[in-house]
């Protein structure tokens, strides 16, 4: 379908947070833009995420331009329903130009103009945001497809819940966020679970008496920009921080779950049907995570100690010790009575519509969300540039630096304009 549907400044790919801040920013510097969604605004909020699942940011850490959590818990931590619902409000709340149910199928660039070709027709625009999302699909390994056919096999974008798997056990493997809570989950639904565990970010829940994200905040820990960096790969490659967002704000460590029951194994190594390989070092793997949250912790000491805090929090709490029962090698998951694998491995990227000459090893290259391509911007990328560039707290800053060059461009064009495009 090539119908021409609109010509606009500016069109945002994504109705997520990123894709959000970018449209408040526009609007309040107006400059003239749509936002292209395929689904609903936050989609991913409504459809890929699993029923229990709360944000392990604290409530009071949804910032965005513009817009904040107004609500009565500001400690706790939304529902991926009510982060849909704040979402949605966020929108409402500028009116702002989004086209929902649009998928993106192209982008390609004429040297003049950009050209959008989406499922209902082509837009052009003279800037485009892609807001697309940095988890956008399951990063799964390449073992996964040598498992036995009749094991069920699950990424945590098609998990619900633990009815969703056969009966028997469960082996999850990664222990980050995603990990951890699927773990806990399915341990507490009467499974028997094995959870493989590679290089992970252990954090508590809590620490003298404070929610870690307040003295993370605190520290500084977010406003670390890539800029700071030695090596910018690795850094963005990170495992993301071992949390859960709990009712009862308790913390949910390998320490919690070895204790409640599950097994700690170490990382997938190769699978061969039913039989999986499993790395050896998993003490080791453990120490040099505790090792790094000491770091940390110890950073909060010394800027505790800094601003004369110390009477007013609580001493630090002993770290509860993880127990590693055993290393084996292998796991035999018909003697192991295992039924399922959940995939919780991170995600990946696929600009397989992007038909411009940004990417570099299937990645968008950029700069502060400035990519080589004048006109071409990006948001939402994992330490875009802040350690929180893909934080709901976070893409609001980049948002504001993408907008700003935005405007200065369409003002060097002579084409910034405050009246909104409406398709035709
Ligand atoms: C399980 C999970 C829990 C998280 N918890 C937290 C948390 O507690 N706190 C926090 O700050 N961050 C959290 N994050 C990180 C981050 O906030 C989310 O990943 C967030 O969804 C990123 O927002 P985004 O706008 O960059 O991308 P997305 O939310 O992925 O939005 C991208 C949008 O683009 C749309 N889209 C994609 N391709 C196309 C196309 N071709 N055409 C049109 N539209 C398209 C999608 O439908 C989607 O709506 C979490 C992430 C995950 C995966």
């Amino acid at each position: 379908m090539n119908t021409h549907i609109a010509h606009t400044g500016t069109l945002v790919i994504g109705g997520g947070q990123a894709g959000l801040a970018a449209s408040r920013c526009l609007s309040d510097r107006g400059c003239d833009h749509l936002v292209l969604e395929r689904g609903r605004i936050a989609e991913r909020w409504h459809s890929e995420r699993w029923d229990s699942l709360r944000l392990l940011t604290p409530n009071w850490m949804t910032r965005l331009p513009g817009h904040a959590y107004g609500g009565d818990d500001p400690d706790g931590f939304m529902s991926a329903r009510e982060v849909a619902g704040f979402f949605a409000g966020y929108a409402a709340s500028f009116r702002a130009p989004v086209l929902e149910h649009l998928n993106v199928q192209r982008v390609a660039h004429d040297g003049q103009r950009f050209s959008v070709t989406t499922d209902a027709g082509r837009f052009t625009s003279d800037q485009v945001v892609i807001a697309t999302g940095w988890c956008d699909r399951p990063a799964v390994p390449a073992a996964a497809a040598s498992l036995a056919p009749d094991v069920r096999q699950i990424v945590p974008r098609d998990y619900r819940r633990p009815d969703d798997l056969p009966l028997g056990g469960v082996l999850v493997v990664g222990a980050s966020a995603t990990g951890v809570q699927l773990a806990a989950e399915l341990h507490q639904s009467g499974r028997p679970v094995t959870l493989a565990v590679g290089s992970h970010t252990r954090m508590p829940r809590r620490y003298r008496g404070m929610d870690t994200f307040w003295w993370l905040d605190q520290i500084g820990a977010f406003d670390r920009t890539i800029d700071d960096v030695d090596d910018v790969d690795a850094a963005r490659r990170e495992p993301s921080l071992q949390l859960a967002g709990r009712p009862d704000h308790t913390s949910l460590d390998l320490a919690a779950l070895e204790h409640a029951g599950v097994r700690l194994v170490g990382r997938v190594e190769t699978i061969e049907g039913r039989r999986v390989s499993v790395a050896t070092d998993l003490a080791a793997v453990i120490d040099a995570a505790d090792r790094r949250l000491r770091r940390t912790l110890r950073r909060i000491d010394d800027t505790i100690a800094h601003l004369g805090l110390g009477a007013e929090v609580l001493d630090a709490e002993p770290l509860p010790k993880v127990v590693v029962r055993d290393q084996p090698a292998s796991l035999d998951l018909t003697a192991d009575g295992i039924a399922a694998v959940v995939w919780a491995t991170g995600h990946r990227r696929s600009y397989d519509w992007l038909d411009l000459p940004i990417l570099r090893d299937g990645e968008i290259r950029q700069r502060r969300g400035v990519t080589a391509l004048p006109g071409a911007y990006v948001l939402g990328q994992r330490f875009q540039h802040f350690r929180n560039s893909n934080f709901i707290d976070g893409v609001g800053r980049d948002a504001a630096f993408v907008a700003d060059h935005i405007c200065a461009r369409a003002d060097s064009l002579g084409a910034r304009s405050s009246t909104r495009t409406r398709p035709r």
